[in-house]
């Protein structure tokens, strides 16, 4: 009998009774290490509840109060950050040195949080009229849904809703059923900082549970992340009942290498973004656009890494772990067998790897396809997994066109030793984060985190300033205390002189 983990609400860990639930996966190993509960329409109504009522409590706390919390949590975060590693390793597959990696980029948005006070200020003009003020504020929206992926189940969340709930909001965060322990533990850890309860609820669970928070007029505002489908699904349907909703999708990343580019430089950077985390990145290279007659001495160089990696359980010295799931790793592999039947090269063969872990753990080894072209399914799909295509091309505006055609925008990256051509790059793709010697550029927690095109639907982007503006509305007041010249009738439109 293994144990369920069950939804948080209010402030505690509920018995989940009379609802379905999902397994739970060790991904090293193959087996079954735990149920989640998967939240019925009822469930969902709890849980709104329970954000509803926190709601006003948590708004009228005073900022500095609030700020106290964030910071408090800051705290056990730090403190602690290496239990959570382990939990995500376990339930997710990554080594431990990228688990740690994912908090620690989370924890900066906490950090950010921790001064909202600043970004939360309003304007004010006195006199704006004559004896009249104008001052404007920005307001918390009320409960607000986080619905996040498999791949990130510590940073993805908190890329909002250490902002959300500093900006005074409550939260229901809807963790994805593969690997949801990170949500609870990061509950308790709020607990623990002094957070009352119902301001941030886990409600576990599938579809039905995403489906009954985008119809609850109670939400106000939807924050998803994951594939593209689903978050066009999202979005239209978000929207469509009232509420804000920002929906950040898939990846297909393309990463250009120049003619000039320094090339071990270039080989170490296709290697960790191509493979880091089992290529389970949205911000991952996918393709490798290579232009002129570097790519033998190119593909050579990183094949020559590929071979090196240490692939096994991510607990111990591993490089990469497994994929989180049987199905998912299958689904990445028939996309190396499809690569194969349109006759691109198979460089280096994930399928035959040989992985220091479990004998049914979901491994797929590091995968490099050469001579691959833009009609195969291998360029064309997000993979999401550890598949490096290599696309040859022989000009700097063919490898353009390559990116800005593709119906994604999410990253991308360009290696060169030449300025003008990495500055006419910046300029002309179509892409929403662009790394110049750098292949994996997220961007820091003030700056904001977001794709173009299939990568997101709306318009605001995670964290930094936007993702302020996105947990907030504003409000102008227009304020005049009473005096005896202000008298008289006037049905005219209000001037100001
Ligand atoms: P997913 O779309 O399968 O799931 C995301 C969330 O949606 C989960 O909470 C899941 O429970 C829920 N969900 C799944 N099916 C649903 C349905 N039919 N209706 C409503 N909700 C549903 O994504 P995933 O496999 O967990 O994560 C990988 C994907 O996320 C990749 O496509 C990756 O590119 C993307 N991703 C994007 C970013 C980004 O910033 N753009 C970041 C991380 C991951």
């Amino acid at each position: 009998m293994v144990p369920t983990v069950g939804h948080w609400i209010d402030g505690q860990e509920i018995e989940s009774t009379g609802e379905s639930a999902a397994d739970i996966f060790d991904p090293a190993t193959g087996r079954v290490t735990g149920r989640v509960a998967l939240a019925s329409p009822e469930r969902v109504v709890q849980a709104v509840d329970a954000a509803t009522a926190a709601f006003p409590g948590w708004r009228d706390t005073s900022l500095a109060r609030r700020t106290q919390v964030l910071f408090a949590f800051r705290e056990l975060l730090n403190a602690r950050k290496e239990e959570l590693a382990e939990i995500i390793t376990s339930e997710h597959g990554k080594v431990l040195s990228d688990a740690l990696g994912e908090i620690s980029r989370g924890q900066e948005v906490v950090e950010f949080a921790c001064g909202i006070a600043h970004l939360l200020k309003g304007g004010m003009t006195e006199n704006a009229s004559t004896k009249v003020d104008v001052h404007s504020v920005r307001q918390p929206l009320g409960p607000v849904a986080i619905i996040s992926p498999f791949n990130f189940p510590a940073m993805v969340p908190m890329w909002f809703f250490p902002i959300a709930i500093a900006a005074g909001n409550t939260v229901i965060l809807k963790p994805s059923e593969k690997d949801p322990t990170t949500a609870n533990w990061l509950a308790e850890l709020w607990a623990e900082a002094g957070l009352p309860a119902g301001v941030f609820n886990v409600l576990h669970g599938d579809k039905v549970a995403v489906d009954g928070l985008l119809s609850n007029p109670g939400i106000k505002a939807v924050s998803f992340v994951g594939s593209t489908p689903i978050a066009q699904y999202v979005y239209a349907t978000g929207t469509a009942h009232g509420k804000r909703v920002q929906a950040l999708g898939g990846a297909k990343n393309h990463m250009i290498v120049l003619p000039d580019a320094d090339l071990d430089l270039a080989a170490d950077a296709a290697v960790n973004a191509g493979f880091g985390s089992a290529g389970e990145r949205c911000m991952a290279i996918s393709a490798l656009v290579v232009v002129g007659e570097i790519a033998d001495e190119l593909v050579a160089k990183i094949k020559g890494r590929t071979d090196t990696l240490k692939i096994g359980d991510g607990t111990k010295d591993s490089d990469m772990g497994p994929l989180v799931t049987k199905a998912h790793r299958d689904k990445v592999a028939s996309y190396i067998d499809a690569g194969e039947k349109d006759g691109a090269t198979i460089v280096v063969d994930g399928r035959t790897v040989q992985a220091d872990g479990g004998a049914d753990g979901f491994w797929l080894g590091p995968t490099l396809i050469d001579n691959v072209t833009t009609d195969m399914s291998v360029y064309v799909d997000e993979i999401f997994g550890p598949v490096l295509s290599v696309v040859r091309v022989k000009t700097y505006d063919e490898a353009l066109a390559l990116v800005n055609s593709s119906q994604f925008g999410n990253g991308t990256a360009i290696f060169t030793n030449d300025g003008g051509a990495a500055r006419r790059f910046q300029n002309e793709v179509e892409v929403g984060m662009v790394g110049i010697n750098v292949p994996v550029p997220v961007p820091m927690s003030y700056y904001s985190f977001g794709g173009w095109k299939n990568s997101l639907f709306g318009d605001t982007h995670a964290h930094g300033a936007e993702g302020v503006h996105f947990f907030t509305r504003g409000k102008v007041v227009t304020t005049r205390w009473l005096d005896p010249s202000h008298g008289g009738i006037n049905l005219g439109f209000p001037r100001n002189d």
